[in-house]
Formats: structure tokens, sequence, C-alpha cells
């Protein structure tokens, strides 16, 4: 067993004891935090911590490596945000702690977070991602901050130019490690932590805990505890999976006819490359408003507003690649499409991990044509047998 995790320091609890919100074994009075941290999380109204920030808290204040199953919503921000600023020594060196977003919208929703939590201390929080001001940011980073928190793409940026160091980092945190890895950072993730001392601690936290992101935390983390929550995940639980049989050339038709038929609310269509994304969306528009493309080859600013008008209910249906989501937040459908066949199983899971949501349930069909039987022949064989043929036949009475 790894010894190398270094000690936190502890504090006096006698000396918060009274001001805390409220007390009992399950209050933030409990988890013995320091008085300028429960200043902090009294300033945020809450009453008292949640499961995940109860089983988490205690972990990482006592210095462990901690990888934890939990959903956005949950509280799992302040799960590792506490520690985090229990953890900084608001007069050391910069970048103490670090952590890694997926997306720029969680980067700043975090810093948030962070600089509530912190508030009363003289700890500053810097949030660098991609597609905000590079000058900015390097302000940010001139001032020293004790707390940064990227976006690996812009964090390496930064790393290269020298103008962010990270031999200081004691305690590292991977926040929604499973969109992290969708959107392919997992190699930028691991020279990120490579450039951090060894002896860190570390978090991760993951709504789902596909292959990919297990053998992430066997490889980064010491002697790890696990800590599930109970809840939905994001995977096909709870989705409603159909197929429908198609031969390839009849699957536009096949589309149009599933838009007109399904109540659709909001849907994804899954296309393997920017260009065929591209090209089903403009085949769409011209039938129907209210169809967008959102893929990897569009500038920022257009997938912005196309993510926007998509978010607004504008443009419900959005034809999309795998990697759309990079550097954007996409909200929860009601249909996911898998036009193109997805590449594997857990690019599958995820892509119809976009629609399942707490209480509801969402429906994805998968159109197989004939070369797509043998990826769906596996995707039965490794998720079960929960599909079901959609009533949905284009070959029957001339439809
Ligand atoms: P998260 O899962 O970190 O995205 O947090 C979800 C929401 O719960 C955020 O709006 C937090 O401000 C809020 N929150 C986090 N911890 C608590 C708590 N202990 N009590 C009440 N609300 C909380």
């Amino acid at each position: 067993m790894s010894t190398t995790v270094p000690r936190v320091p502890t504090q006096d609890p006698s000396t918060h004891r009274n001001r805390a919100p409220s007390q009992g074994p399950e209050s933030f009075a409990a988890l013995n935090l320091s008085p300028q941290t429960l200043a902090g999380v009294r300033s945020l109204r809450w009453e008292a911590p949640t499961p995940v920030q109860l089983r988490a808290i205690p972990l990482l204040l006592a210095g462990r490596d901690v990888a934890v199953q939990a959903q956005t919503g949950s509280g799992k921000t302040a799960a590792y945000g506490i520690p985090v600023v229990e953890r900084v020594d608001p007069g050391g060196d910069p970048a103490q702690a670090l952590v890694l977003v997926p997306t720029r919208e969680l980067a700043l929703q975090v810093g948030e977070h962070l600089r509530a939590l912190a508030r009363g201390r003289p700890v500053r929080v810097a949030c660098l991602y991609g597609g905000g001001s590079v000058g900015a940011q390097l302000g940010a980073l001139r001032r020293r901050p004790q707390v940064v928190v990227a976006t690996p793409g812009r964090l390496l940026d930064f790393l290269g130019r020298g103008a962010v160091h990270l031999g200081s980092v004691r305690m590292a945190v991977l926040d929604e490690a499973d969109r992290m890895l969708e959107v392919g950072f997992l190699p930028d993730v691991e020279r990120i932590l490579g450039a951090t001392p060894k002896g860190r601690q570390t978090a991760l936290f993951s709504a789902t805990l596909p292959p990919a992101v297990t053998g992430l935390v066997r490889r980064t983390l010491q002697d790890p505890v696990w800590v599930r929550m109970e809840g939905p995940a994001p995977t096909v639980d709870g989705v409603l999976q159909f197929y429908v049989e198609v031969a390839e050339q009849d699957k536009v038709r096949a589309l149009r006819a599933l838009l007109r038929s399904e109540p659709v609310r909001s849907a994804l269509i899954f296309r393997r490359t920017q260009r065929a994304a591209q090209r089903l969306a403009d085949v769409l528009a011209r039938e129907q408003p209210g169809v967008a493309a959102l893929h990897g080859g569009m500038r920022q600013g257009a997938r912005f507003a196309a993510l926007r008008a998509f978010a607004s209910g504008r443009t419900p249906v959005l034809v999309v690649t795998n990697v759309a989501s990079r550097g954007l937040d996409l909200p929860r459908v009601s249909h996911v499409v898998n036009f193109d066949m997805p590449e594997d199983v857990e690019t599958y899971v995820h892509r119809v991990g976009r629609t399942a949501r707490a209480g509801a349930t969402g429906t994805a069909i998968t159109l197989v044509g004939q070369y797509d039987m043998e990826m769906f022949d596996r995707l039965q064989r490794v998720l079960g047998p929960r599909w079901q043929r959609h009533p949905l036949n284009l070959y029957a009475g001339g439809g």
C-alpha cells in the first residue's frame, strides 16, 4: 500500500462548533471544517451536507485519494471544493490545487463555487479555458492563484509557454472524468498529471464509470477509496431502446418518418463524420424548420450559436458528431437517433446517456443498415436484450 499521500493539517475542532448552520452527525459542523469554510458554506445558505459531501469530504480531508461516482446536481463540486479550500495555504505557492474540467461552462461554474466557498480567505482562483481571452487568463496567473481550474487543452498551452507551473500541486481533481475522456482529453489529462508531483492527492469524480475511467483511476490514483453514490446513472437504464432495420439508402426517409411520428421535444441525430452531419442537416432543413448541425468542423462562434438555439428550443433537432459536445454543455434530450452506428459500445452508451433523465424515460432509436449488423449484434450482446423493433416500417404497404 502506498503511503506517499501528504497529510492534511488538522484544525482545532473546538473553534467552530457553535457557529455551524446546523448541528448533529450529518451537519457541516461535524465535518471538522475551519470557521472560515463554515462561514463560506453559511453564505451559500446550505443547511446540511449532501450524501456525496458526507462521504467524500472526510476522506479528502484525511488525505486519501478518492474515485467518486456522482451525478451533476449531487453537490459534487463542494464535495471536493470544501477540501480544496481547506487545504490550500493562502500565503503559499501558486497552483497548490488543480481542478480539471471538460468544458468552459463547467470551469466558470466551478470557479464561482470555489470563490464562494473560499470567501473570507485570501485565496485566489484562476479559470483557464479555451475560447476565453488568453491575455486575461495570463493576468489571472500573474496574481499567483493558489487554485487553478482549467480545461486540459488550454492548460497545456499555458504549460508549454511556461506561464504556469504545476510543481506545487498538492491536490488534483478530475471533474466529470467520463465527459473529459468522451471528448478525447485522456492524453492531455495524463500529460498534465505527469507534470504534477507524484505525492499529490488525487480525486476523480465521474457520473459513469466506463472502463476508460476505471483505467485512469488505476493509473493515476494511489490506493483510492471508491465511493459510489446511489442515483440514476446516465446509462441505458431508463431509456427505451428501439432499432429500425433499414437499407442504408433509405435511412434519410426513415429518419423523416420518425421525426414525424415520434413525440420529439428535442433530438440529437448522430453521424460519424462532420461532412455527413452537415449534409444531413442541410437536407432536413430544406424540408422542415428547426434543424441545425453541430460538429467540430464549425467555428466556435457558430457552435455556440447552434447550441444556444438548441437549448432555447428554436432548433429542436440537432445533427451532431460524437465530438460535438467538445467544449459545449449539451442539454438532455427526449430522443437520440443513431443515424450512423456508433463505433463501439462505450460510444453508444455515451450517446444514449444524453436522453435518460432522473424519473423520466428517454428514447433511443438506432437505424440498423445492411453494414451495421455486426456492430448491432455486439451492442445487443454487451447491453442485454432490452431492444424493441420500432413499429415504423418503410417497406410495408408502399409507405
Ligand atoms: P453540483 O452537483 O456540484 O453541480 O451541485 C448542484 C447544486 O447543489 C449547486 O447549485 C450547488 O450550489 C448546490 N449544493 C451543493 N451542496 C449543497 C448543499 N449541501 N446543500 C444545498 N445545496 C447544495
